[in-house]
């Protein structure tokens, strides 16, 4: 059974397969022309409920939202807040371990903390400025 989904909510699906990257309903709403934010954001309730899009509430931004795809898992800056798609699978061994408890796992979410290369790079940019002067 194929589930019914509106033209706009194929639309939003259509801008998160094309990115192929974690968007906020801001940046969504962005590169939709003449869709309203309240049409945008019922669009991502729908999909998410339907399991083909997936929200992470993770980072400093507002949620993202990204198209479900092959279990990975992601890495959140505390500098800039940006979220990263780290190609690691877990699933299996956090399936079992769930398994063992009873629960039956749907989908799996890893989230590692830390500071991107991006902020790393420039952090050691700021030291060595620092070290020069002194
Ligand atoms: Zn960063
Ligand atoms: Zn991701």
């Amino acid at each position: 059974m194929k589930a019914r989904i509106s033209p706009q909510a194929q639309m939003v699906l259509g801008i998160l397969s094309q990115r192929c990257c974690h968007l906020t309903a801001e940046e969504i709403l962005d590169s939709l022309d003449g869709i309203g934010a309240a049409t945008v954001y019922r669009a991502l309730e729908r999909l998410t409920e339907l399991g083909l899009v997936r929200k992470l509430s993770i980072g400093r931004k507002s949620a993202v939202y990204e198209l479900a795809r092959g279990n990975h898992l992601h890495f959140v800056c505390r500098q800039c807040g940006e979220v990263y798609d780290i190609p690691a699978d877990f699933c299996g061994m956090v399936c079992e371990a769930a398994k063992c408890c009873g629960h039956q796992t749907q989908w799996v979410e890893v989230t590692a903390h830390g500071l991107c290369k991006g902020c790393r790079q420039s952090s050691l940019q700021a030291e060595s400025a620092t070290a020069s002067n002194s």
